[in-house]
């Protein structure tokens, strides 16, 4: 097993970004992430006319980005029912069809830009781990019709040997508006568009320091100084302490990957026989897909505590293994982990504070979410004066005794293991 992402492993064969600039001495913003979120926003701005540096500490897409599932799904981490009561029936309304927006944005986008990525209307499949789970997703496809006009397929157990080779489970929930894309090849397209459109991207430069200079911000990066007009924290799993107040409210939480080596059409297709993306109900979910070149990709959370990318390896191993037992010959030919970001509300948030705007938190629903909110807060910078109700969200609630180590996972996992054996 190489620890390697699978979806970056052709990277030099793909179109090279240009090679760095001279930093600049004024821009008028700053994006600080190379990922959906940054490279979506600088793409807007630039195309908006201004003049953009984003920096990224690794490469472009060496975040959660270019390491992710590729699940392009409607929704977001947070339950539509929980939006009702938090917010009221008509913003929850507005916040999902926003984000059926999202992937609609992300679809138009690929198309616009030509970004080869592989991108399908895969649909994507929630598929019940327990009995029980099929009747709360009868009860929630009804739901979901009733409150909020959207259609989701329920697929009773007798017809799920269609969907799935697997006897892990009992009945699935369809949303067919969900896609499937290569999140890599995405990522890097949507950052070659940024170039494109004059955004300036800066690659192995990390943020060190961020102060305030009259109305100007001072960027201190690892080559030099710039001064922004504004700026945009893009970091998400990966916040820093240059931004604390951000940092306290964004909880990085490790997923762990798999890849098979290329299995041949029909073995691909005896575990995913119409190459739907996946996820189910359980707490600690696993989630996965078929990709391109015929490769089981899957994921979950192989520890709560921190492992190493060989150790998560062996145990998604087993499970993929004990849900497709066809799959037991198949080697693992890369493992790679990432960091999901969680926030306290499950919701992702847009705001501003200390000076710089941040966009962050996607806990899990990011590859449309970010790419989508990207565009947005972008649209906010440029004064366009464009509304949403992602902008009315509250502020990312605190979570009291954390300071940016999260020393509770290993608790909230003792517990979702718990409740995922008993319910
Ligand atoms: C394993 C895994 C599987 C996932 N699967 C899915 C899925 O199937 N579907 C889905 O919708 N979502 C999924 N997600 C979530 C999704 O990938 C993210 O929500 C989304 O990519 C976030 O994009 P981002 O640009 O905000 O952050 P990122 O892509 O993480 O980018 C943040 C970047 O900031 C950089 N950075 C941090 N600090 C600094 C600094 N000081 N200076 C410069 N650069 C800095 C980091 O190097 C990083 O590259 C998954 C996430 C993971 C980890």
């Amino acid at each position: 097993m190489k620890e390697q992402v699978l979806w970056s492993i052709d990277a030099d064969s793909m179109p090279p970004l240009e090679a760095p600039h001279a930093l600049p001495d004024h821009v008028d913003v700053a994006v600080i992430g190379g990922g959906l979120t940054g490279l979506s926003a600088a793409l807007s701005l630039a195309r908006g006319g201004a003049s953009v540096a984003l920096f990224e500490r690794e490469t472009i897409g060496w975040g959660a980005s270019g390491r992710n599932g590729g699940q392009v799904s409607v929704g977001a981490k947070r339950r539509p029912e929980s939006w009702v009561r938090e917010y009221g029936h008509e913003m929850a309304v507005a916040l999902w069809s926003a984000s059926v927006g999202s992937v609609a944005h992300v679809e138009s986008l690929i198309e616009r830009e030509g970004i080869d990525c592989h991108y399908r209307r895969a649909g994507l499949l929630a598929v019940a781990w327990r009995p029980e789970h099929f009747g709360h997703q009868a009860a929630h496809q009804k739901y979901m019709a009733d409150t909020f006009g959207y259609h989701l397929e329920l697929i009773p157990p007798l017809s799920l040997a269609a969907e799935i080779g697997s006897d892990g489970y009992h009945g699935a929930l369809l949303d067919e508006f969900a896609g499937s894309l290569d999140p890599y090849r995405f990522t890097r397209g949507v950052a070659a568009a940024a170039q494109r459109a004059g955004a300036a991207l800066f690659e192995g430069t990390e943020v060190t320091a961020l102060t305030r200079i009259g109305s100007d911000h001072q960027v201190v990066t690892g080559r030099g100084t710039v001064r922004a007009a504004e700026v945009l924290v893009a970091t998400n799993g990966y916040t820093g302490p240059v931004t604390p107040w951000l940092q306290r409210r964004l909880v990085p939480v490790g997923s762990h990957i798999i890849a098979t080596e290329p299995l041949g059409r029909e073995l691909a297709e005896s575990c995913l026989p119409r190459r739907r993306v996946v996820y189910d109900t359980k707490k600690t979910l696993f989630y996965f897909t078929l990709s391109a070149d015929d490769r089981m990709v899957f994921g979950g959370r192989a520890s709560w505590t921190q492992v190493d990318a060989q150790r998560s390896g062996a145990i998604m191993h087993r499970h993929m293994v004990r849900l497709f037992p066809q799959l037991a010959m198949a080697r693992i030919e890369y493992t790679w982990t990432g960091n999901v970001c969680f926030t306290r509300d499950f919701d992702p948030h847009i705001g501003y504070r200390d000076g710089y705007h941040f966009c962050a938190g996607y806990c899990g629903h990011g590859v449309a979410l970010a790419t989508y909110l990207g565009a947005l807060v972008a649209g906010r910078l440029r004064g366009d004066g464009a509304d949403s109700p992602f902008f009315h969200l509250k502020d990312p609630p605190p979570i009291p005794l954390y300071d940016g180590r999260p020393w509770f996972l290993p608790l909230a996992g003792g517990f979702y293991r718990a409740h995922d054996l008993l319910k």
